[in-house]
C-alpha cells in the first residue's frame, strides 16, 4: 500500500510513488522540535518526557545530544544558524551560542514567568516568534507541575531590544507556528483547552502588519480531523504540511486538504530536510519516520 493518499490532484507532483516511509529512530517517549542543519547535515530533536535532544545522521544514526534539555519542546535556527529552543522546564526561550553556552532570550513577559514556551519560528527580520500555551506546566510528564502567571499567548521577540510584545492573546492552547512564503502571514495552530472533551483544534491565519511588528485580526484556516493541530511546516507553494492523528496533511494556502501520508502513530511535528529540502522528516509519537517529497520547504526571503 502507497504511503499516501491523494485527495485533490495538486497533491499528486509532491509525492513519489517509489519513495518509502522509513522509520529511522525508535524507543523514545514523546518527539517534536525537528529541526535541520544542513551544514552538519544532521536533524537534532526533542524527545520531551525524556528531558533530551536527539541528533540523528544519515552516516552515524541517533545519538543523545544534549541531556537534560530542560524539557525542550520545538526549537528552530536564527539568521546566523544559531539553535533557538522552547523550554518547559525553565519556562523560557534559548539560543545555543556558537560557543555551546546557552543564553536565555526570554522567560518574562510584564514582569510574569511566561507558561512553557511551545514552538517557535524566526523572521527574516531577525525577530523571533513563539507561543506559550500552558501545557508543559499541567502536568509532570512534559516538565513538572508548575502555576500559570500569564494568559496562552504568541510574542514576538524584538531582534533589536530583546523586549516581548504581545502578538496573539485569544489563543486557547497556541501550538505550531508559520510564516508564508514571503512572510506577509502567520499561520498558529490552536490545540484548545487540554483536558477538555472536545477541544478546538485549528489553524488561524493572521495578517503581518507595520514591517512584521505586529498582527491584524486573525480568520480561521483549517481545522486539523482526525487529532490535534500542533507543529506544521510551509513548503516553497505555501502549502501547510501539518503533523494529525493519521499522519501528514498536507493543506494548501486556501485551506484545502490535498494529501495525506499515512504515518503509523500520531504526529506531533515535522520538519524538511536533506540535501534538497525536500525529505520530510516525521516526529510520530515515540518514533522518528522520514520520507522523500518532490516538494521543498520554504525559505525565508
Ligand atoms: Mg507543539
Amino acid at each position: 500500500m502507497l504511503p499516501y493518499e491523494i485527495l485533490d490532484a495538486r497533491f499528486r507532483p509532491y509525492v513519489l510513488p517509489n519513495a518509502p516511509l522509513q522509520r529511522l529512530a525508535d524507543g523514545f517517549a514523546w518527539l517534536e522540535g525537528p529541526v535541520w542543519f544542513a551544514d552538519h547535515e544532521c536533524l537534532i530533536f526533542s524527545d520531551l518526557p525524556n528531558d533530551r535532544l536527539g541528533c540523528w545522521s544519515e552516516s552515524g544514526g541517533v545519538r543523545i545530544w544534549r541531556n537534560p534539555s530542560g524539557f525542550t519542546n520545538g526549537n528552530t535556527r536564527d539568521r546566523q544558524g544559531r539553535l533557538i529552543s522552547c523550554r518547559h522546564r525553565e519556562r523560557c526561550v534559548t539560543r545555543t551560542e556558537w560557543d555551546g553556552s546557552i543564553t536565555v532570550l526570554a522567560d518574562r513577559y510584564e514582569s510574569k514567568r511566561l507558561n512553557s514556551p511551545n514552538d517557535v519560528v524566526c523572521r527574516s527580520d531577525g525577530s523571533i516568534w513563539f507561543t506559550d500555551p500552558i501545557y508543559g506546566i499541567s502536568t509532570d510528564y512534559e516538565g513538572g507541575k508548575q502555576r500559570p502567571e500569564l494568559p496562552p499567548s504568541v510574542y514576538r521577540l524584538d531582534p533589536q531590544s530583546g523586549a516581548l510584545s504581545c502578538v496573539v492573546a485569544d489563543a486557547e492552547g497556541p501550538n505550531g507556528l508559520a510564516f508564508s512564503p514571503d512572510e506577509s502571514l502567520l499561520y498558529v495552530a490552536d490545540s484548545g483547552a487540554q483536558f477538555a472533551a472536545d477541544p478546538q483544534h485549528q489553524i488561524r491565519v493572521f495578517p503581518v502588519r507595520d514591517q512584521g511588528r505586529r498582527l491584524g485580526r486573525g480568520e480561521f484556516f483549517h481545522r486539523i480531523t482526525p487529532g490535534h493541530a500542533d507543529g506544521f511546516r510551509v513548503d516553497e507553494d505555501g502549502n501547510l504540511w501539518c503533523g494529525a492523528a493519521d499522519g501528514v496533511q498536507c493543506i494548501a494556502p486556501d485551506g484545502t486538504k490535498l494529501g495525506l501520508i499515512r504515518v503509523p502513530h500520531p504526529v506531533a511535528n515535522l520538519t524538511f530536510g536533506g540535501r534538497h529540502r525536500s525529505r520530510l522528516f516525521i516526529c510520530a509519537s515515540h518514533s522518528l519516520y522520514s520520507i522523500y517529497t518532490n516538494q521543498r520547504g520554504a525559505v525565508r526571503p
